[in-house]
C-alpha cells in the first residue's frame, strides 16, 4: 500500500481534502493510507511555538528544527522504512514520471509542509531525502503541494480509479497530452460531436484520438514530442499536421 504521512501545522486542510471523493474511497478501500500529524503537538513550550526569528535578520519567521526532529524520530525512527520529502519551491519539479515513482514507493512517504519564510536548514540537512516543488511559483504553505502529490499519486495506484485506462490515457502518462472528450447531448447549442466518435468503429476512434493527442501536443507542448517513442504512423500523422499548419 502507498502510505503518506503529512506533517503540517494545518491538519484540517489535509483532512478536508482527503476526506472527499476518490481519495476518501481509496483510503476506505486500503489502497492508500494518509495520516496527518500536527507539528504543534511536537513543540515543547506551553504556547506550542513552531517558529522563531531568523538569525541574521530579515523578513519573516523561520520554522524551528526541534518539532520536525521530534515528530520524525518519534513517529518513524527507522530510516530504512521512511522517505522524508520536503515540499519546497527549491526542490526538483514534480512531474507525472515522479508521480509514478512515488506510486511504487514501498517506504512510508513523509511530506513535510513548510509555512512562513522557511524551515531551519538543519532539518533538510539531517532528515530530508528528497525536496520537491510543484512548480515555479511560491505558495503560502506546503499543504497544497502535499495534496497535489497525494492526489496525482493516488490516481496511479491500481484500483483507485474505476477504470485503470483513465490514468493510462491521461495527459503525460503516454508522453502526449490527452485527446478531447465529449458526452451527451450530441448537439449542444449548435456545436456537434465529431462524427467518428458516433460511428462505433473502434480502430477509427483510436486513430482519431491519437491524431488529436498529437495535434494538441504539437500545438501546446511541442517539447514533449522530442521524448516520445513514435511509431511510423505517428511520424506520418505529425508530418501531415505540420504541413497543415504551414
Ligand atoms: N522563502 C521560501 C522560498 O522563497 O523558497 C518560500 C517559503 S513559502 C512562503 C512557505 C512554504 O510553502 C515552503 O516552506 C514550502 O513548504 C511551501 N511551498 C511554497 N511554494 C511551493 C512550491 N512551489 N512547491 C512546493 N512547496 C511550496
Amino acid at each position: 500500500m502507498v502510505t503518506f504521512r503529512v506533517v503540517t501545522i494545518f491538519p484540517a486542510i489535509i483532512r478536508a481534502y482527503v476526506g472527499e471523493s476518490i481519495l476518501k474511497r481509496a483510503i476506505a478501500a486500503d489502497l492508500i493510507d494518509v495520516t496527518v500529524h500536527d507539528l504543534r503537538d511536537y513543540a515543547t513550550d506551553k504556547h506550542k511555538t513552531v517558529d522563531d526569528y531568523p538569525y541574521g535578520g530579515g523578513a519573516g519567521m523561520v520554522m524551528k528544527p526541534d518539532p520536525f526532529f521530534r515528530v520524525i524520530e518519534e513517529q518513524w525512527p527507522d530510516r530504512q522504512s521512511r522517505r522524508v520529502v520536503l515540499l519546497s519551491p527549491k526542490g526538483r519539479t514534480f512531474t507525472q514520471d515522479r508521480a509514478l515513482s512515488f506510486s511504487r514507493e514501498t517506504r512510508q512517504t513523509i511530506l513535510l509542509c513548510g509555512r512562513y519564510e522557511a524551515i531551519d536548514e538543519r532539518v533538510r540537512e539531517a532528515l530530508v531525502d528528497d525536496e520537491v516543488s510543484i512548480g515555479d511559483y511560491v505558495l503560502t504553505g506546503g499543504e497544497l503541494p502535499a495534496l497535489v502529490i497525494i492526489d496525482a499519486v493516488a490516481r496511479l495506484v491500481p484500483g483507485v480509479l474505476g477504470d485503470s485506462r483513465s490514468s493510462a490515457e491521461d495527459s503525460f502518462s503516454c508522453g502526449l497530452l490527452d485527446y478531447p472528450h465529449y458526452t451527451r447531448p450530441e448537439i449542444f447549442r449548435g456545436m456537434t460531436v465529431p462524427p467518428v466518435l458516433l460511428s462505433g468503429h473502434h480502430s477509427e476512434i483510436e486513430r482519431w484520438r491519437r491524431i488529436q493527442s498529437l495535434r494538441h501536443t504539437l500545438e501546446r507542448r511541442p517539447e514533449l514530442l522530442e521524448r516520445l517513442e513514435m511509431s511510423q504512423e505517428d511520424r506520418k500523422i505529425l508530418k501531415e499536421l505540420k504541413e497543415e499548419s504551414t
